[in-house]
């Protein structure tokens, strides 16, 4: 029995059923489908892991280990907190929820969202800083759509969630790529950030905790990032999805602590602390002590794309105030335990598979980097060589870093039964075995 992937399924019955014709009267179709759409989703982990999927033996008798694929909430042990459970059930059941909401949101999800973040901020948001959105990936779209024009450029890090990438190629914004070092920690490469940016830079993104590198950035290191946003003129959007996935020794710093030294947009949503990344809701916060997105017109083009953008739904945006607020410390600490446990395995067990090798052990989020090192295999090319022959001949899926922006790096899911992780490491062993190179020449 494969295990369910739900991005993959088709409806076969459907498909056949459906039969091509061309213009009835013998006449053309004015339109057409958009080639950058196509560009931009070309960089998208949906479309290399469905052909990976494709790519598995269906005459071998093992079990497809999705685990190029992020989603935790698949598998029984990451099951949702019984209180965000309860909480959707009674804005369902309230009546009070029917409606459409503002382009921005309903008050309460707002209040809601700023109570939760102001938390850790010492320079409070208010209700009016937040924005709801549907999941993180409406708060990137949104961000990278209204600061967009014709000459304008993005700092993304090497590493960086593709979405990223899909949204600047669609808006035609120049992407401008600075190095995260694995070797110190897989911090910033500040000088190389100062050595791209320029007067047409709208933005340096970090993701913090990192996806999918799995480290926290230390208060100096994120001090540093705003100093040096301060002094290059920079916005800094911080994307803050996994704030409550950490389990290694490192404490989660916030970028808004630095609002005073510069202005922080933050990113941030329910679905990966919550493990409910199909209800799609998220924010946009303001970190602005100095309103300085206000005078540069940035609030209102958020609010004025919100309002021809889809909402979250008004369910789920009614019962934001319980599920943040209801959730016990230890649904997280729980999740956060089994994590911590699967990355303690994996790392172990990499240490038979010399090819592939782990800079630094993750303390945070739901995956494991690794470095591939192609000197000790006889007829592999690449990640995406490694990736393809691996999952046709052991039903193993790993995602290539290269659709990260990683040539020759592999990405394990660890956010996935413990079973699995334990069967994927005995395949692993068994496919560099029959790879492994026999001279050296
Ligand atoms: C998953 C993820 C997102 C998207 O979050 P949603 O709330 O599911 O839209 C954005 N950024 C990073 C780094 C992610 O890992």
């Amino acid at each position: 029995m494969n295990l369910f992937v739900p991005s993959f399924e088709t409806d076969q019955h459907e498909e056949v059923e459906r039969k091509t014709e061309t213009h009835s009267d013998g006449g053309v179709w004015t339109f057409k489908g958009n080639k950058a759409a196509k560009e931009a989703a070309s960089v998208s982990m949906k479309g290399i892991l469905a052909t990976l999927i494709d790519n598995c033996s269906k005459n071998i008798n093992k079990t497809i280990l999705p685990l190029g694929h992020g989603d935790p909430s698949v598998y029984p042990c990451f099951h949702t907190s019984v209180e965000a459970e309860n909480a959707v059930v009674e804005s369902l059941r309230s009546g009070a929820a029917n409606s459409y909401a503002p382009g921005v949101g309903i008050l309460p999800a707002r209040r809601a969202v700023a109570n939760y973040l102001n938390r850790d901020l010492p320079h409070k948001m208010k209700s009016d800083d937040i924005f709801m959105t549907v999941g993180c990936c409406q708060g990137i779209e949104t961000m990278i759509h209204v600061l967009s024009n014709p000459k304008a450029n993005i700092l993304l890090p090497s590493l960086v969630y593709p979405l990223y990438h899909s949204h600047a190629i669609h808006s035609l914004v120049e992407i401008r790529k600075y190095d995260l070092l694995p070797d110190q920690d897989w911090e910033i490469d500040l000088k190389a950030v100062e050595a791209i940016a320029d007067g047409n830079t709208i933005a340096m993104v970090i993701t913090n905790p990192h996806n999918p590198c799995g480290n926290v950035y230390t208060y100096d290191h994120l001090k540093k990032v705003a100093e040096m946003a301060r002094k290059l003129g920079l916005m800094v959007i911080s994307d803050e999805v996994y704030n409550q996935t950490i389990y290694g020794d490192n404490p989660f710093v916030p970028m808004g602590i630095f609002a005073s030294i510069s202005p922080v947009v933050t990113l941030g949503s329910i679905s990966k602390g919550w493990l409910v990344p199909g209800w799609r809701i998220g924010w946009i916060a303001m970190n602005d002590p100095s309103n300085v997105f206000k005078t540069t017109g940035v609030v209102e083009s958020i609010k004025e794309h919100l309002d021809i953008s889809p909402d979250p739904s008004t369910i789920l945006q009614f019962a934001l105030p319980n599920i943040l607020e209801k959730t016990e410390k230890d649904f997280f600490e729980n999740n956060n335990s089994i994590l911590s446990q699967n990355v303690d395995f994996a790392f172990d067990a990499l240490k038979d598979i010399h090819c592939l090798i782990c800079p630094k052990k993750p303390e945070s989020c739901t995956y494991l980097l690794t470095k591939l090192d192609l000197s000790l295999l006889e007829d592999i090319t690449g990640d995406v060589d490694f990736c393809m022959k691996l999952a046709r001949e052991e039903n193993l899926v790993l995602l290539p870093g290269e659709v990260l922006g990683m040539k020759n790096w592999v990405r394990f899911s660890i956010g996935v039964e413990r079973s699995m992780l334990e069967d994927a490491f005995v395949r692993l062993k068994g496919f560099f075995a029959r790879h492994i190179k026999t001279q050296v020449t």
